[in-house]
C-alpha cells in the first residue's frame, strides 16, 4: 500500500495517512521511538534527527496522518512532518499558535468556546502578552465585520461550538476576510476531518483537541495544528520547537491508533446521536435540543452544507438539551443514567454526559455563561459507540427522573 496516492478516499487515509511499511522490519505500524537523542556520524551531521523535542519519528507518523485528513496541501510523503504538528494537549497547540502572534495584536474569537479556551485567552494570553480579544457570535458575519481593527490577526472559531453547538459558516468567514492580513483558525475538534476541513474553505489553520475524537478512547491527551501555508507551517515549528509543549512518542502512538478507526467510530456517533436528539425532541420534559443534524437547529442550513462524512450531511456526536426542569431536576437526569457517564470531556467510545454551568463551563464568568444560555437546566451529551438501543433506553430512564 503507497501513501502517496493524493486520490485516496478519508477512511482510507485514517489508517494509511502519512504512514508506510518500515523498510527494514516491514513493521505496519510505526514503531514509538522513545529515544530522547540520537547519535551523529560527525559533529552537526545526523539523519535528519537530532533530539525528540524537536524531531520524533513516531510524532510525525501522527502529525502526517492528521495533516493528510485535514488536506494539507505541504508534502506529507516524506519521512519529516511538513503541514501537521502535535502538542501535549489541545491547549498547548493553541497557546503555541498565540505565541506567534506579537503584544498589541488583536484576536477576533467565537463568543462560544471550549470553557478552557476561553479561560487561556482571557486569563493568560491577554494579561501576560497584551493582546486584546473581542469574543463575537461568528454566525453574524456582519458582527465580525464590525470587529475588525487595523491590529486584528487572528481570528479564531469553534464549530460547532462548545457547549450551544453553535455553526459558523466557514466559507463565508474566509470569503470576507480574505487578503486581510488575518490568519484565519478553526477549532474543528467537534466535527473532525472526517465532516469537515477548514483548511479546504479557505482556513489558513486547524487546531484539534486529540483527546477526543481523533485519540477517540478516552486514554491519551493531545492537540493538534495544521496548515497549508509554509511560511505559517514554518513559524509553528519554529515555536513548537522554541516552546517545547511537544507530545510523547507514546501519545503520539496513542492518539495515532485511535485515528486509523475514526472513520468508522464517526459513522457510529453520527448515527446514533440522530437517534437519540429525535427521542430528546420528541419529549415533553425537554425545552430544547440543539444538534446540527436537526432540521429545528438555528444554523441547519449551514450545518448541512458544511458537515457531511462520506458526501452526506451529519451532525456529529454532541447534543446539548434545555430540560423542562430546574437545577434539582437536572441533577436527577444525569444521576439516572447507567450506561452513559457523568464525566468532563468528549469524542471517546463511551458515551458521556455531563452539566456545562457546574463542570466544563464553570471557568466561563457566570454573566457570559447566562448570555449565551449555559444555565442551570442545560446538559450535554457526547454520543458514545454503544448500542444505540441501550443508549436509548438510558436516556428515556433519565428523563423519567427528571
Ligand atoms: C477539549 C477541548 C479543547 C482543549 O483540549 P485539551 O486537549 O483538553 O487541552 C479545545 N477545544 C475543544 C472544542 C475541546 O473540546
Amino acid at each position: 500500500m503507497s501513501e502517496h496516492d493524493s486520490q485516496m478516499q478519508l477512511d482510507t487515509l485514517t489508517v494509511h495517512g502519512g504512514q508506510h511499511v518500515c523498510p527494514q522490519t516491514g513493521a505496519v505500524m510505526p514503531p514509538v521511538y522513545l529515544s530522547s537523542t540520537y547519535a551523529q556520524t560527525a559533529p552537526g551531521e545526523h539523519q535528519g534527527f537530532e533530539y525528540s523535542r524537536s524531531h520524533n519519528p513516531t510524532r510525525y507518523a501522527l502529525e502526517r496522518c492528521i495533516a493528510r485528513l485535514e488536506g494539507s496541501a505541504l508534502d506529507q510523503s516524506q519521512d519529516v512532518s511538513f503541514g501537521g504538528f502535535a502538542f501535549s494537549s489541545g491547549l498547548a497547540a493553541t497557546a503555541t499558535l498565540l505565541d506567534t502572534l506579537k503584544s498589541g495584536d488583536h484576536v477576533i474569537a467565537m463568543d462560544d468556546l471550549y470553557g478552557g479556551t476561553h479561560r487561556l485567552f482571557r486569563q493568560v494570553i491577554n494579561p501576560s502578552r497584551g493582546i486584546d480579544f473581542t469574543f463575537v457570535d461568528m454566525t453574524d458575519l456582519d458582527a465580525i465585520e464590525a470587529a475588525v481593527t487595523d491590529r486584528t490577526r487572528l481570528l479564531w472559531v469553534e464549530t460547532p461550538t462548545n457547549p450551544m453547538l453553535k455553526i459558523s459558516d466557514l466559507q463565508a468567514i474566509a470569503d470576507r476576510l480574505r487578503g486581510r492580513g488575518i490568519l484565519l483558525a478553526c477549532d474543528n475538534t467537534f466535527a473532525t476531518p472526517m465532516l469537515q476541513r477548514p483548511l479546504t474553505m479557505g482556513f489558513d489553520v486547524v487546531m484539534h483537541s486529540g483527546t477526543k475524537y481523533i485519540g477517540g478512547h478516552s486514554d491519551v491527551v493531545c492537540g493538534m495544528l495544521v496548515t497549508s501555508d509554509q511560511a505559517i507551517a514554518e513559524r509553528i515549528r519554529f515555536h513548537q520547537n522554541a516552546v517545547g509543549s511537544v507530545l510523547g512518542p507514546f501519545d503520539s502512538y496513542l492518539a495515532l491508533r485511535g485515528a486509523k478507526t475514526m472513520a468508522l467510530r464517526m459513522q457510529r456517533h453520527c448515527d446514533s446521536a440522530l437517534r437519540i436528539a429525535q427521542l430528546l425532541e420528541a419529549s415533553d420534559k425537554v425545552a430544547q435540543v440543539i444538534y446540527p443534524g436537526l432540521p429545528s437547529h438555528p444554523q441547519a442550513d449551514v450545518a448541512r452544507r458544511q458537515m457531511c462524512l462520506g458526501g452526506t450531511p451529519a451532525g456529529g456526536g454532541m447534543i446539548t438539551a434545555t430540560l423542562e426542569t430546574d437545577l434539582a431536576g437536572s441533577r436527577r437526569f444525569l444521576e439516572a443514567v447507567q450506561v452513559f457517564a457523568l464525566a468532563e470531556s468528549l469524542g471517546g467510545v463511551e458515551s458521556l454526559i455531563e452539566h456545562p454551568a457546574i463542570m466544563t463551563h464553570a471557568s466561563v464568568p457566570p454573566e457570559h455563561r447566562a448570555a449565551l444560555g449555559i444555565g442551570d437546566a442545560l446538559v450535554r451529551l457526547s454520543v458514545g459507540i454503544e448500542s444505540p438501543d441501550d443508549l436509548c433506553r438510558d436516556v428515556e430512564r433519565a428523563l423519567a427522573a427528571v
